[in-house]
């Protein structure tokens, strides 16, 4: 069955599972008026970025603790869960003290083990749920170690997220699909939830259904998609962030194995 995790986790979500927000909480304006909209789009997880991990200095670094407050406010508005990148153990106190509900490691800190190994160390003691997300390279055994040392700090709650792999070969996309390393990952942790971040692995909007598309193909568990009330004024990533009504949209499109009943295509990559 669809979401059972999730919903045993605490999370209110009819059908798919969805995380949404934008790349990065700007304003508490802008945190609001996009987590109003996808409140009414039946999203059940709010995501923001309160820490960005720019790649070369100087971008928008994120908004750090002060955006924490606006994360609070959706959560007593909106009813959704909210949650946000940890990078290391300051980031995963911050996010203690505000109330967050989940937590997420980005692509680059999963790459390190010593950061994973921090932040597994400052969340022993607290089962929140942590989604982790695939190292940079196409490593499955480096993205499984992180999950491990997480959960040997006593965490249970895990699941991962696919985001692509970095590739100078692949010009389509930003981001490498790389569907054989999800697919490794769910042959490997069979009872591990894993969604797909159609939103890294494009990096422009109109890639992003397409992309979806081939996850739900694959029975991803849910999919994690970067949503802004005005994309091109966009602090961070604002080529691949959907309107709220485009997010919609896209989501009414998608046709769903899992809700249809079987896990066919699963079984055949499985076997194949
Ligand atoms: C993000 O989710 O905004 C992000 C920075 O993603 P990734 O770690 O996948 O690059
Ligand atoms: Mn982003």
């Amino acid at each position: 069955m669809e979401n059972d995790r999730f919903t045993e986790w605490g999370f209110v979500q009819q059908g798919l599972f969805l995380a949404a927000g934008p790349c990065s909480a700007e304003s508490e304006e802008q945190v609001m008026e996009t987590a109003r909209a996808l409140a009414d789009d039946g999203v059940g997880f709010f995501r923001a970025g309160i820490w960005k991990p720019r790649t070369r200095p100087g971008g928008c670094e994120g908004v750090g603790r002060a955006g924490l407050a606006w994360l609070q406010r959706v959560q007593e508005e909106t009813g959704m869960k909210v949650g946000t990148e940890v990078a290391e153990p300051s980031h995963v106190q911050a996010c203690l003290e505000h109330g967050v509900d989940v937590l997420w490691i980005g692509a680059r800190t999963t790459t390190n083990p010593f950061s994973v190994q921090a932040i597994a160390d400052a969340l022993r003691g607290v089962d929140i749920p942590v989604l982790v997300k695939n190292p940079m390279s196409e490593d499955v055994g480096l993205w499984i170690g992180a999950l491990e040392r997480l959960a040997q700090a006593g965490l249970s709650k895990l699941g991962a997220i696919h985001r692509g792999v970095g590739s100078s070969l692949e010009m389509r996309y930003r981001n490498a699909p790389a569907w054989k390393m999800p697919v490794e990952l769910m042959r490997r942790m069979p009872d591990l939830p894993i969604l797909c971040d159609p939103s890294h692995i494009c990096g422009k909007a109109d890639l992003i259904a397409s992309i979806s598309q081939e996850a739900m193909d694959l029975l991803f568990d849910g999919l994690m998609i970067e949503v802004h009330c005005d994309p091109p004024r966009a602090l961070s990533d604002a080529a691949q962030q959907l309107t709220p009504a485009g997010f919609a949209e896209m989501v009414a499109g998608l046709r769903r194995p899992h809700a249809e009943g079987g896990r066919p295509e699963y079984e055949k990559q499985m076997s194949g």
